[in-house]
């Protein structure tokens, strides 16, 4: 069956709910047992059994079948939040005197983690550029644990060769930790492509109405004990009514996407035509560094990219992110409305540096008309460009 169809049909028990669509929501701490006996055989295997609130019910169990199928890999977790899962799945990974290496251009609370925590448990890290493919092998070290990647990258869209990173490590068996939040797994399958664990912020594109918190990791059957234990022992949830819009969200992402991959390029070739743009970052256009690598391993492109400015005053860029009507000033992406937000903290590096002057804006594409966004658009340049000191 193909993706759009299997969006409707995973993780639904219909026959075992009354025949009621959607899995219900269950609450749960206590869940009882109905004599001494069952609770002494209960089944202690981790994961699937209903027997407390925190290791899930029926209701988070859906949700984490219906990722797994759409993911592929062999089981799925929930966590609270995108980033809750990005620091699980790493320490799932790593222990004291291990060695990792971190894409240059991976999401900044990722980064901010790794510089935060690495020193107090003793493991050292490095970044490495995103753009390096099969030179992945030149960076590693005896004690070297894990590689961790983003494609494309936050806020700079670089997209990395994950097949030839996955392949060159294969020997070693260092887990290749993956980011796929923006391509969410209807657009890139991270464990056909050699991936160990893929992390996704299901608060962006799977929720896709900006009213969830909630993060996800799958994983192969290898890596994934030490996934479910460090949830277990991180004492992670996701919230049950969470789960339920989740669930909800999923439900239509192939149609959410769609339009929005259509709409998100017919305003980056909009952008690209503008004078007082210096540089569209779009995966799926030539100009964005990787684009070859989207090309072959990408089965399509969503709705976030990049728009470097030319160099204007601060007071020009605020005149005009001040006046937009449909355009939204606020974090996080993903959902039904268009967001457009400066990404200043989102360029730092370590290893390369970013040159650019001007600034650089990330575009989140919603479902409204393209007609009434470039309208919104337009008039935004035109306060910028007519902004005098
Ligand atoms: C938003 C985001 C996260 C974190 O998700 P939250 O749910 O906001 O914690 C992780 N990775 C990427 C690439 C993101 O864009």
């Amino acid at each position: 069956m193909k993706d759009q169809t299997r969006l409707v049909t995973l993780g639904r028990d219909s026959k075992h709910n009354h025949g009621i669509v959607n899995p219900p929501v269950y609450h749960a701490s206590t869940v009882l047992f109905p004599t001494w006996q069952a609770l002494k055989t209960k089944d202690q295997r981790p994961g699937r059994n209903v027997n407390y609130g925190l290791h899930g019910t029926p209701t988070q169990f859906a949700l984490e079948d219906a990722l797994t199928g759409l993911d592929g890999g062999f089981r799925a977790k929930l966590f609270p939040s995108g980033q809750a899962a990005v620091a699980a799945a790493i320490l799932a990974v790593v222990q004291a005197g291990d060695h990792a290496l971190i894409a240059d251009s991976v999401y900044g609370p990722t980064r901010n983690f790794c510089d935060t925590y690495f020193p107090r448990f003793n493991i050292e890290h490095d970044y490495y550029d995103p753009l390096i493919g099969a030179g992945i092998s030149e960076c590693l070290r005896p004690n070297t644990r894990l590689v961790y990647v983003e494609s494309p990258g936050s806020n700079t869209f670089e997209v990395q060769d994950v097949p030839a990173i996955a392949a060159a490590l294969k020997p070693s068996g260092v887990k290749v930790v993956m980011d796929n939040t923006w391509a969410s797994p209807l657009y890139f399958k991270p464990f056909t492509q050699g991936v160990d664990l893929s992390v996704q912020a299901i608060t962006k594109y799977i929720s896709g109405h900006s009213d969830v918190m909630m993060g996800a990791v799958t994983a192969t059957e290898e890596a994934w004990p030490e996934v479910e234990k460090t949830a277990r022992l991180f004492g992670q949830c996701a919230a049950p009514d969470d789960c339920y819009l989740a669930l909800r969200g999923l439900r239509t992402l192939a149609v959410r996407l769609r339009y929005q991959q259509q709409a998100a390029l017919a305003l980056a070739r909009w952008f690209e035509a503008r004078p007082e743009v210096a540089r569209v970052l779009h995966p799926a256009l030539p100009g964005c560094p990787g684009h070859e690598y989207w090309k072959r391993d990408f089965t399509g492109a969503t709705g976030l990219f990049g728009v470097l400015l030319k160099p204007r005053p601060e007071a020009a860029l605020a005149s005009m992110f001040d006046g937009f009507e449909l355009f939204g000033l606020g974090y996080s992406w993903g959902g039904y409305e268009s967001l457009l937000i400066p990404t200043g903290e989102g360029t730092r590096r370590s290893i390369g540096r970013w040159h650019e002057q001007g600034a650089l804006l990330r575009v989140q594409v919603g479902l409204e008309a393209v007609e009434d966004l470039i309208a919104d658009l337009e008039a935004g340049f035109t306060r910028l460009s007519q902004y005098h000191e």
